[in-house]
């Protein structure tokens, strides 16, 4: 097989062995890898119905197709697990050298079983597996691992994939890193860490061969020729920071928990701002020739010297949604995480809750007593160094870090169990993932996407904030149109993640992001390094693929269909400023785009996908457990 080694690792951390599972080309051809071939392994290695942190969840890690060779931002790896946030399928994406060396190292993908008594830093050197004990490493930051790795093994091309202290110590919103990048949302890290997995190391020394290589040199040329042009400019000079004036003014900028979507202080957070007064430089996953992560320095004050990557989902959750407006304190507290590994959206958005549960007088100064503040202090909206140390407490589950480390679902039911009181009315999570940053009530195609996505408040799976701000649709209406444009973005970005290629990259092969503009030219990229025969179809079906394999896991593990849900406040709380004032999205409203969803999808109203419909895709195995 070109592209392929065919063979997928398999370890078992509990036994301390290893084995090799071939996998047939027809197998590769449904579900080609990232996301897609991640969750299709634990499908297959999970037992249905356990616990998330129990060690019959496997961890999938699945390489892209285009991982070693030239293509253009294809060096990413999808990672899966059932998540303990959610309870259904998590899944994530990370990028650069560590799939590289994995791919290079001949595995298409890994399935880590059992957990270990011990902490344990599994190195998987080309073909030998070596079981090292990582209780050295123990409290080191994600980064500092990765170093403190290459140094215990004398080799500085060996590349790691690790959790921080937040993950070792149980926090349910940690993640895994990898090369300064972050499998992020979900709870990967809480996984790893209840397997005591502190660290996953590659060396990869063989080629990756394809079937084509005159082709894909010439292809990847000229899509790399085109990423350097305008469609790319905006992630190249300021990055996707750049959102946060444009979702001001769309009034749809998270600010102070979702209370509101307009920041009387954008400028101050904003892509422009972060530019002048913090960027040191840009960096880029490898095998990227676009380069949109902004690192950015803190110069002065307090936090001087606290350097990190800064994009806007987790610039938005850690400013605006939390009233700060000191971009030093923004850095610091992003930093936090990523050297912690805490997943930074989760981490601002469960913060904005508690400031906002404090404000509203049920939490009192009393409950954020701690080391630094025996006393407790107050951390009211706008208090940056209330918020960094919030984030401490949730890394170390120190004090009300304990509620606050399981994220808002988990920590407003406690709270509410507790007092007696409805902090769920402003818990802002879907399915207890906590959403992203744009506000739904007046983006209603998004509204829905968000509310059907399989991982949870997860914008990057549904993509259906695109046709609602570009005015493709009326973002203030619904209509009957809606159910086909949600399930058509989610599957179009579906696409994207299962290769996986960076979504940045979707104007470069035509100059048109849409299905006519960029399928010819993947289609030609797999034909060129598998030596396949796609076509658009065939590419297209990628997605659909891909979303129906995480929606069975989802049914399987127990999914209804009241499961699709939007906050309440999103239901029942208009925001009051802005262009974007006075809309929510009704329950019935919600309703009637969920059927209009599932009938697009060709599912029943209940949302369960029929028998014939999984067999047409391939599937047979699938129907036979989960379809009706
Ligand atoms: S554009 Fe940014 S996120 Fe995408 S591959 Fe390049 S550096 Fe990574």
């Amino acid at each position: 097989m070109y592209g392929y080694s065919g063979k997928i690792l398999h370890i078992d951390l509990t036994e301390r062995k290893t084995w090799v599972e071939e996998k047939p080309e027809e197998w590769y051809k449904l579900y080609i890898g990232g996301v897609s071939m991640a969750t299709r392994l634990c499908w297959e290695n999970i037992e249905p119905g356990c616990d998330a942190l129990s060690p019959e969840n496997p961890i999938a890690l699945a390489n892209g197709i285009f991982a070693g060779t030239p293509v253009p931002v294809g060096g990413k790896y999808g990672l899966a697990s059932k998540s303990p946030l959610t309870g259904f399928i998590g899944d994530s994406l990370s990028g650069s050298w560590f799939t590289i060396a994995l791919k290079r190292a001949g595995w298409d993908g890994l399935v880590i079983h059992g957990a270990s008594e011990e902490w344990v830093n599994v190195f998987v050197d080309d073909k030998r597996v070596q079981f090292r004990d990582a209780s050295a490493l123990l409290g080191l930051g994600t980064f500092a691992t990765e170093e403190a790795i290459r140094e215990q093994l004398g080799d500085d091309q060996v590349r790691s994939a690790t959790i921080g202290p937040a993950g070792e110590n149980g926090v349910t919103i940690a993640n895994v890193t990898n090369d300064g990048r972050q499998a992020g949302r979900t709870g990967h890290g809480a996984v790893w860490g209840s397997k005591k997995l502190k660290a996953l190391s590659v060396r990869g020394t063989q080629g990756v061969t394809v079937a084509d290589p005159e082709t894909l040199m010439a292809l990847s040329f000229e899509i790399t020729e085109a990423s350097q042009g305008p469609h790319t400019s905006k992630y190249r000079m300021l990055g996707t920071a750049t959102n946060v004036l444009n979702m001001n003014k769309l009034g749809l900028l998270p600010t102070r928990n979702y209370q509101e979507g307009v920041f009387e202080d954008a400028e101050l957070v904003s892509g422009e701002y972060l530019d002048e007064h913090h960027k040191v430089k840009v960096i880029a996953c490898a095998q990227c020739p676009i380069a949109c992560e902004q690192m950015s320095i803190v110069r002065d004050g307090e936090y001087k010297g606290s350097m990190t990557g800064i994009e806007y989902e987790c610039l938005y959750a850690n400013g605006p949604n939390l009233g700060i407006n000191d971009m030093r304190a923004i850095i610091k507290l992003i930093e936090t995480c990523d050297q912690g590994g805490q997943d930074a959206m989760s981490n601002g958005v469960t913060i904005s809750w508690a400031m906002e549960t404090f404000e509203r007088g049920i939490f009192t100064k009393e409950d954020f007593k701690c080391a630094k503040y025996p006393e407790g202090f107050e951390p009211n909206f706008g208090n940056g160094e209330a918020a960094v140390t919030l984030a401490e407490m949730i890394r170390d589950r120190e004090g009300i870090g304990e509620l606050l480390s399981h994220g808002t679902r988990y920590a407003s039911q406690q709270t509410d169990k507790e007092r007696g009181t409805e902090t769920y009315q402003w818990a802002m999570n879907i399915k207890g993932l906590e959403n992203p940053g744009y506000d739904a009530r007046a983006l209603k195609t998004f509204s829905v996407g968000l509310a059907v996505g399989t991982r949870g408040g997860c914008h990057n799976r549904t993509a259906a904030y695109d046709p609602d701000i570009k005015g493709v649709t009326n973002r203030f209406t619904v209509d009957e149109t809606r159910g086909k444009v949600a399930a058509s973005t989610e599957e179009y970005a579906a696409v994207y993640d299962t290769l996986p290629l960076c979504k940045f990259i979707r104007r470069c092969f035509t100059g048109k992001a849409d299905r006519a503009g960029a399928w010819p030219m993947i289609a030609k990229l797999i034909n060129a390094t598998t030596g396949w025969d796609f076509d658009y179809d065939d590419v297209d079906l990628i997605g659909v693929r891909a979303h129906t394999i995480k929606k069975a896991f989802n049914i399987r593990e127990g999914w209804t269909r009241a499961d699709d849900h939007l906050p309440y406040r999103w239901h029942h709380d208009p925001m009051t400023k802005g262009p974007s004032a006075g809309y929510v999205v009704t329950e019935e409203e919600l309703e009637y785009l969920k059927d209009l969803y599932y009938e697009a999808k060709g599912w029943t109203k209940e949302g369960l996908i029929p028998k014939e419909k999984l067999i047409e895709l391939g599937m047979a195995d699938v129907a036979e457990e989960i379809g009706v």
